[in-house]
């Protein structure tokens, strides 16, 4: 029979990453010693304590059924205290926190509650996939705001065209920045929800990095800002901040009516999280502080092994004050693909071409601290000894 794909299937963007993906698995076939800086995904086991509340709560057969699809109330409870300890911000738990099936699950639902087809999603570039993904499933029109060195790789709202901001109803912001490691202040929010409620524009602002940050910086919350309640939503999870990438747990709070929307997307999609892992998610965010200061420092030292490592053999990097990625510039002629691909295949390093996440993250490529310091220190002999 004749397969025909949808077209929201055929919109999406190229895999960019076939022709490395096959690198990487031959390199590892012939046994090559392949340090892997690719994946976002920390590789430090998720704590203790938490598994154990996790081994405790399966044994308990009210665990076992469909979870009420907003969640446990004592969990969205926790999550409006870690709010309010964290960030300062008082949250309904019983309006603004919706619990998520990991932060891209609502990430890429939200369009789905707002977007009729042909109306305009704003979508950082370089950004995270899935802000592009889930407005192409909902029929959106996507228009990508560049990030770019020269504006600290935050969005230039100014150069926003009036009939496109017109017709934008949804726009994408993440600070920390993945893949850029950028920052942003108060001042850049205060213009975020000025433009929002000028042009009755949502704002989804995606917070996965605010608990990893280093040398005493300390991202704020979007939800901090007076006004960004009545134009958005934030987008929260467990997974970087206590290495619980698989376990698939994470929040939106904010704007109730807007969550209402996601949750009604929701509802007709997932049955919630499993019980088992919401009783365990209470235990993380209740020793938040604890976990996030033993991961900062690691991955502080691997920061500053990496880029001073990588700027004493010659590549100009800069440190990142949050997230784990390095966003370096490429160097000597190549391009975000042909460098990625000569790391692999010189120095068996895998990174990630910078293009992956977008055009203008062309000119860059992506390292991610999620190797122990030991291979850092290899990388960096490796790096300078086949490109310096
Ligand atoms: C890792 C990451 C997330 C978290 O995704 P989950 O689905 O919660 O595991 C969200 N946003 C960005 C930009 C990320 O890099």
């Amino acid at each position: 029979m004749n397969i025909d794909y949808a077209d929201r299937i055929k919109q999406l963007p190229p895999y960019l990453f076939e022709e490395i993906d096959k690198a990487k698995r031959d390199a590892i076939k012939e046994g090559r010693p392949i340090i892997d800086l690719g994946v976002g995904d920390p590789d430090t086991p998720t704590p203790d304590f938490i598994v154990k509340k996790l081994q405790e709560a399966v044994m308990d057969p009210s665990t076992h059924t469909y979870a009420l699809n907003r969640g446990l109330g004592v969990l969205r409870e926790e999550m409006a205290v870690w709010y309010k300890r964290r960030f300062n911000v008082v949250l309904d738990p019983e309006t603004e926190v919706l619990p998520l099936l990991g932060s891209k699950e609502g990430i890429a639902h939200v369009p789905l509650a707002f977007i009729n087809p042909g109306e305009v999603v704003l979508v950082p570039s370089p950004g995270y996939p899935p802000y592009n993904s889930g407005s192409i499933f909902a029929g959106a029109k996507v228009h990508f705001m560049p990030l770019l060195k020269e504006n600290n790789f935050l969005p230039d709202l100014e150069s926003i065209d009036e009939n496109v901001a017109k017709r934008a109803k949804i726009m994408h912001i993440n600070y920390p920045n993945n893949p850029t490691g950028a920052v942003c202040d108060k001042p850049f929010y205060e213009k975020i929800i000025a433009f929002a409620k000028k042009h009755n524009i949502i704002v989804c602002s995606d917070a996965a990095y605010t608990e990893m940050s280093f040398d005493g910086y300390d991202p704020m919350s979007f939800m901090e800002v007076d006004g960004a309640k009545e134009v958005g939503v934030e987008f929260h999870s467990l997974s970087k901040t206590f290495n619980m990438t698989g376990w698939r747990v994470a929040m939106a709070v904010g704007n109730a009516e807007m969550l209402n929307g996601l949750a009604k997307v929701k509802a007709n999609i997932d049955s919630g999280i499993f019980t088992a892992v919401q009783v365990a998610a209470i235990e993380a965010l209740k020793n938040s502080e604890k976990i996030r200061d033993e991961m900062n420092a690691i991955y502080t030292k691997r920061r500053d092994i990496l880029v001073e490592g990588l700027n004493a053999a010659g590549w100009n990097v800069t440190k990142p004050k949050a997230t784990f990625y390095i966003w370096a510039p490429v160097f000597g002629g190549y391009d975000s693909f042909s460098l990625a691909k000569a790391i692999l295949e010189k120095a068996d390093i895998i990174v990630t071409p910078g293009n992956g996440f977008g055009e203008s993250g062309e000119g860059y490529i992506r390292m991610a601290l999620t190797v122990d310091k030991e291979e850092i220190v290899e990388v960096v002999k490796r790096v300078k000894k086949e490109f310096f």
